[in-house]
């Protein structure tokens, strides 16, 4: 297998440790060339983003600056308009040809929620899709999205020995953060003891966001 690409995408409003963190144990654990994140535009399936696309952005690019092997892949915040992933792995796919491996990661939560994703089948069309477990979120898929990945599950280990097409859950590290809590807690001003990187953390008081 000539390259194993990972796409980590989500709406990174902030970006946090807990992403921070699960990237780098994929990256290492399961050796991928690479692994992007990948924040989207306006994402298809919830709210608007609370900062920026160029603010998401930026955050994450800091985050990730200092850490070897992971990137940020901004095409979802160019292209504007909704982000569907099923265009953004075509597009990745026809990038990569048809040999290379493209694995793309959620946690359990986007997981639980991808019978509404559009064309969620064809995901898998271009790329391995990799659940990882959230703290204190249940993996508990739609009905229709257990029966078409069940066949397609193997060893997390294996995944990258495959272009595309196969499923796989991992269990990492637990870590408590998410974006809505980041938020909460900088609009009240209470500490937050270590969820943000130092970079992301300046950048946030420096621009005032979520005040
Ligand atoms: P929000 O609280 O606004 O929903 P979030 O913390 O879930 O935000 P997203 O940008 O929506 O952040 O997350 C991108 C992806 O990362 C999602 O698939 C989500 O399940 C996963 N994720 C986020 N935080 C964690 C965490 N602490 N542990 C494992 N997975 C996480």
């Amino acid at each position: 297998m000539s390259l194993a690409l990972g796409i980590f995408g989500g709406t990174f409003d902030p970006i946090h440790r807990g992403h921070v963190e699960c990237a780098r144990e994929l990256q290492q654990r399961l050796g991928f060339n690479r692994l992007d994140l990948l924040p989207c535009h306006l994402p298809a399936h919830r709210s608007t983003p609370s900062s920026t696309s160029e603010h998401r952005l930026a955050m994450a690019q800091l985050a990730v600056e200092p850490l070897s092997g992971l990137g940020v892949d901004d095409r979802e915040l160019r292209r504007g308009g909704p982000s569907y992933t099923a265009d953004t792995l075509a597009e990745v796919r026809g990038e990569l040809g048809d040999q290379a491996s493209l694995t793309f990661v959620m946690g359990s939560d986007a997981y639980n929620s991808l019978h509404q994703w559009v064309r969620w089948q064809s995901l898998f069309e271009f790329a391995n899709v990799l659940v990882m477990g959230r703290d204190g979120v249940a993996v508990e898929p739609d009905a229709a999205v257990m029966a078409y990945t069940e066949p397609r599950r193997m060893d997390a280990a294996e995944l990258i020995s495959k272009p595309s097409g196969a499923f796989a859950h991992i269990t990492l590290q637990p870590w408590p953060q998410s974006a809505t809590e980041v938020r909460r807690r900088l609009e009240a001003g209470e500490p937050l003891s270590g969820w943000l990187p130092e970079a992301v953390l300046d950048y946030i008081s420096k621009h005032r966001l979520y005040c």
